[in-house]
């Protein structure tokens, strides 16, 4: 059948003869080295395509280009083969590989895999045109159509392994050469079909071995690029690629004025587990918690990356998110940590995680200053008594409630006797974290909730040995019945303080001492009065000291204003005046052994106070 396109005459069926051998030699090589480069892309378009890593609309374009290049490719050179018999072996060998060897690519969906199966019935029905009836035809196709299920079923193996791979294509040249009308090869057809298959099978030869080759690259350099970003033992991304994605973040977030999150999560107590279970069993709850963290993250819509920070740190980045959006999930995340147990061996570990949450504020000049944030609020959940979150200095408690816990904390000093063994009491003092300077400060208002004044003694209490705790009220806060009442139910209850002491220092008015000291008496709460002999007056004292258990008296307000002797002789009189009213008496601002040593054996005093024992200190965590 001939036709005329754009003038050409087109033979629509092959018409071969044997090629010289040096002719066949050179068109051996030329093929070989075409589907060297055509292999190439081919695969370059593949594994773009198929990379989730890649543009959704770019991947697509790949996998349309991939038969584009393929099956438009193959069917040119076959039209080419047709036209111009003398390059027909060449031709027709090309465009048979290019239609059969997306056959066995993995991935494509149905759709692309009728294109492809289209794309080899159109030629294979050209081949065949002027002998459709011939017997011969229909069992080509019927061995096509076996090919094509076996390609199908194992697609993998025949591209990874150059056995399968010869064999399938020596099986699927056979099948089209030794099929070929006889017009196709109208002599020495045995010539003919010899050198068409040794010439089909030096180009899947050397395609196959290519594309091992570069496959087997691409799976190198995708381990190398893992190990480079990845964290071995927890399988997060690590350190270097913390930082790189934070740069970027941080960048793109401050050139589009979008938000962004960051979360520090870090283990609490981890140390005790490597010290109580051993490393190993640290290292396999490091495992357990990052899958845990793992988990949780990938359920989240968006793409989030866990970040292994440290030891046991770990970290979160939210783009386009700001803190209170990430807060639910951050305390489901938080509670599935805490409810999952991590076996070693025989163990079956539980473990807790503190977690600090910040947002990008629009003075934060690097990367650095977020991350900082966020390590600061994590160390006040550390502070908060661990097994918490904070956001933005406050910490959340299970029940989604805020408060300023974090915020505050009680500094102790100790009270003590003479001889300094030991610990009468320790009063506990308010500072609050000053988040700028970073540090702890006096706080401006000490007029927190009593309910955080009781949380911030629990965890004082935890944190100590001394039952024995005193802390002060403000005149406001002393006078509440409300927090008299709380306060004695705390000291009353089992996880409250051995002995619980209110000191007062702006003393109230007589009627108000009068009734609220009824409450604490009655729950067996202390109540002292501060700074007596100073701030606090004889005469303002005087008609409060019935009502009172102790005073105290604090020599540092007077070192600057008197003299030696006069001071000793305030404390003298103070010393009687607490003995005629049966009061418990603190010397506090004693500086050095003298002092107390005078105080002690001449005026017989037993509890003292001071920086010559303990300036007011953190307990530490
Ligand atoms: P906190 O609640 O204050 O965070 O206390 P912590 O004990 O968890 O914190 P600290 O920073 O004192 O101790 C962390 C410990 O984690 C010390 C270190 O030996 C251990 N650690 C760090 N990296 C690894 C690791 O890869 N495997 C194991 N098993 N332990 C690690
Ligand atoms: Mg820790
Ligand atoms: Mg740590």
């Amino acid at each position: 059948m001939k036709i005329n396109l754009f003038g050409m005459p087109i033979i629509m069926h092959l018409w071969l003869h044997p090629l010289n051998f040096v002719i066949w030699f050179v068109e051996v090589l030329v093929a070989v080295f075409f589907v060297s480069g055509v292999i190439r892309h081919y695969q370059e378009l593949y594994e773009y395509a198929f990379d989730e890593k890649n543009d959704r609309v770019r991947r697509i374009v790949a996998r349309v280009l991939m038969p584009v290049l393929t099956i438009g490719l193959g069917m040119l050179l076959h039209f080419i083969g047709y036209s111009y018999p003398d390059t027909g072996m060449a031709c027709h060998n090309l465009g048979l590989f290019l239609l059969v060897f997306p056959l066995i690519d993995v991935g494509i969906n149905n759709w692309e895999l009728a294109v492809r199966i289209a794309g080899i019935a159109a030629v294979w029905y050209m081949h065949h045109m002027l002998g459709l009836n011939r017997p011969q035809f229909a069992i080509s196709v019927g061995l096509l159509l076996i090919g094509i299920v076996y390609m199908r079923i194992n697609p993998q193996r025949i591209r990874q392994n150059l056995w399968a791979s010869t064999v399938t294509f020596l099986y699927v040249a056979l099948t089209f050469w030794l099929l070929i009308p006889p017009f196709s090869a109208p002599s020495q057809r045995g010539v003919i079909i010899f050198q068409a298959v040794v010439m089909y099978m030096a180009v899947t030869g050397i395609a196959t071995f290519l594309w091992i080759r570069e496959h087997r690259r691409a799976v190198h350099a995708t381990e190398v690029e893992r190990l480079a970003s990845f964290d071995q033992l927890t399988n997060a991304a690590n350190y270097n690629q913390y930082q790189a994605d934070m740069a970027n973040m941080f960048d793109e977030a401050r050139a589009d004025n979008r938000k962004l999150t960051m979360v520090s999560i870090d283990i609490d107590h981890f140390k005790q587990i490597n010290d109580h279970y051993g490393h190993l069993a640290g290292n396999s709850v490091l495992i357990g918690v990052a899958t845990t963290l793992d988990d949780e993250l990938s359920q989240l819509p968006g793409k989030h990356k866990l970040y292994r920070t440290g030891g046991e740190e770990f970290a979160i980045a939210f783009a386009d998110c700001d803190p209170d959006s990430v807060l639910d999930e951050m305390q489901s995340i938080w509670q599935q940590v805490q409810k999952a147990h991590y076996h070693y061996g025989d163990y079956d570990i539980s473990v807790t995680i503190s977690m600090g949450i910040t947002a990008l504020r629009p003075n934060d000049y690097s990367i650095d200053d977020l991350a900082k944030r966020a390590d600061d609020n994590l160390y006040l959940s550390k502070h908060a008594g661990r097994d918490t979150i904070t956001v933005e200095g406050e910490t959340v408690h299970g029940n989604g409630e805020r408060d300023l816990i974090a915020t505050y904390a009680y500094f102790t000093q100790p009270i003590k006797p003479a001889d300094g063994k030991g610990r009468y009491r320790n009063e506990l003092l308010l500072r609050m974290f000053d988040q700028e300077h970073e540090r702890w400060v006096l706080p401006e208002m000490f007029d927190i909730s009593v309910q955080t004044q009781i949380d911030l003694m629990r965890r004082t209490l935890a944190q100590s040995s001394t039952r024995r705790i005193a802390i002060n009220l403000t005149t406001a806060q002393f006078s509440d019945r409300n927090v008299a009442n709380a306060l004695v139910e705390f000291a009353q209850s089992k996880e409250g303080p051995d002995e619980l002491s209110i000191e007062i220092t702006d003393v109230p008015s007589l009627k108000v001492m009068r009734d609220i000291a009824a409450i604490y008496r009655a729950g067996q709460v202390l109540v002292e009065i501060d700074d007596v002999g100073s701030d606090n007056s004889f005469e303002v004292v005087n008609k409060l000291l019935p009502y009172a258990d102790g005073v105290k008296f604090a020599m540092q307000n007077l070192r600057q204003t008197t003299t030696m002797e006069s001071l000793h002789e305030r404390i003298k009189f103070w010393v009687q005046v607490a003995s005629e009213h049966q009061l418990d008496f603190v010397l506090e601002g004693v500086e050095n052994k003298e002092e107390v040593d005078w105080a002690h054996d001449k005026l017989g005093i037993q509890h003292f106070q001071g920086y010559y024992f303990s300036k007011p200190f953190l307990p530490r965590l």
